[in-house]
């Protein structure tokens, strides 16, 4: 079953090599295209059995009525050479700090693999999800369409007879969480201390309809995931299909909770499972709002990035610690780019290809940090607040301060733009909280007015200060 869908894959890439004139080769013992070849030589291959985890989980998931997971999509991926080996390994500690994903990966001078489970020379050969070759020598050519763009416009920004600096420019503006009060109480993403309640899903949204306006005045196109209030996605959080999002709820547990279970012996390991807490949640109302909240609706904020295309992907969140009390220790400002994948993050099939397209996309992760770094040294300048510059904050893992590797849904999921995901300042900070909580300017975004506290005017010349700067170097 493995088999027939991973050449149905390499069938369909071979076709599309050859409809690019690229020289492909069928390996015909085994009947598939070998992206990787010198990994498969077979004295490397005596072992023709099957993963002994991969064989449990999959018991287990049919125990739960869980399809198995089928082979993920490597069409963007690159063709050819197109990263060298140094520069792929240059930020292997930052995007997989756990050497997690390295478990699945073949590495050596020739190129790299991803395999379906941790790669041993004892694991069979159908079990290769992708390969690439690295290319030999130096410079890395990959992201080139991408960063020649981004060239284009800072020669743009230079000029100082240019009126329209960011024309030619395509950024999309995704304002996190929702921000109604139904919604806030289900996210938890407020604060509230009596009678004052600043919400996060709102702040959010005046911020980004605020810098869409800074960013269209300077020629840029635009996209915002939501102009209002509430959800992203169009299905009703009653009634939506929820079993991608269960499925993959339990794909995911692979190198999680669902590890220790996968060394029990076959004739207790499905009871066991079943009655796992873990396993028990993924089926609770509660449960359901979730694969609403971090699922159904982060994927359709991510389908408007896949359909729009942007050059540039900037979501806009402010920080927290806690929704009924205010603090006076906490507040900076931090970027998040995509990595920091943690090891028990690792257990999908899917999210793994995602993965793996950031460690092979290295120049599009450095060009990330580099304007997320200029950005949040904007911001620091414009709010008076410091970055934040622990060596690893939540999950995350310091680039540089204030610029953290992260990986969120929205950003492991964009494998196509630059990704700044911004966190403006802590709103449960005593002293943000009373400023926030007041309306007292209008905007107008687009013919629709909205009230706004005077404060964000601060986050966003900070954010259009930074953004700039960065093409004017
Ligand atoms: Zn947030």
């Amino acid at each position: 079953m493995i088999l027939r869908s991973f050449t149905f894959y390499l069938l369909t890439l071979s076709t599309f090599l050859s409809s690019l004139g690229f020289a492909y080769e069928m390996d015909d013992q085994v009947g598939y295209v070998n992206p990787r070849k010198s990994h498969f030589q077979t004295e490397r291959f005596q072992f023709n059995g099957t993963s002994d985890r991969l064989r449990k989980f999959s018991l287990v998931l049919k125990d739960l009525g869980v399809p198995p997971e089928s082979s993920p999509n490597f069409s963007g991926f690159p063709l050819s050479q197109e990263v060298t080996r140094p520069d792929f390994e240059a930020n292997l500690n930052i995007l997989d700090p756990d050497a997690g994903l390295r478990r699945y990966l073949s590495v050596d001078d020739q190129g790299v693999s991803l395999f379906q489970d941790f790669f041993s020379h004892l694991l069979p050969e159908g079990f290769l999800e992708y390969g690439v070759d690295f290319l030999k020598s130096a410079p890395s050519t990959n992201t080139e369409a991408l960063l020649a763009k981004l060239n284009q416009i800072s020669k743009q920004v230079k000029n100082p007879a240019e009126t329209q600096p960011l024309a030619g420019l395509k950024i999309l503006i995704d304002p996190g969480h929702m921000g109604t009060p139904d919604w806030d109480t289900d996210t938890g993403k407020y604060v509230r201390i009596q009678n004052q309640k600043v919400s996060e899903g709102q702040l959010n949204l005046w911020t980004a309809l605020l810098t869409a306006n800074a960013f269209e005045s300077l020629g840029a196109t635009v996209y915002l995931t939501r102009t209002e209030d509430g959800a992203v996605s169009p299905l009703d959080p009653a009634t939506f299909d929820t079993s991608p999002f269960f499925n993959q709820y339990f794909y995911n547990s692979l190198d999680a909770w669902m590890s220790p279970y996968l060394s029990l012996p076959d004739s207790s390991i499905l009871g066991a499972v079943r009655n796992a807490p873990e396993a028990k949640k993924a089926y609770t109302p509660n449960q359901r709002t979730q694969f609403f909240i971090t699922g159904a609706d982060l994927e359709a904020r991510s389908q408007l990035i896949d359909q729009v295309q942007p050059d540039i992907v900037i979501d806009i969140h402010y920080d927290a610690n806690q929704s009924d009390q205010l603090q006076n220790q906490d507040n900076s400002i931090e970027a998040f780019v995509p990595g920091g994948f943690r090891k028990e993050e690792t257990g999908s099939r899917y999210v793994r290809s995602l993965m793996f397209n950031h460690l092979l996309e290295t120049r599009r992760f450095n060009a990330s940090v580099d304007l997320a770094a200029d950005m949040i040294q904007g911001m620091s300048q414009s709010l008076n607040l410091k970055l934040q510059n622990t060596a690893e904050f939540l999950t995350s893992i310091r680039v540089q301060d204030g610029v953290y590797a992260r990986n969120l849904y929205i950003s492991r999921r964009n494998t196509t733009s630059l990704m700044v995901y911004l966190e403006c300042l802590h709103y449960d900070h005593a002293s943000e909280f009373s400023r926030l909580a007041k309306n007292d300017l209008m905007g107008n975004y687009h013919g629709k007015s909205f009230a706004y506290p005077s404060r964000l005017q601060a986050v966003v010349d900070g954010i259009r200060t930074g953004f700039l700067h960065h093409f004017q170097k």
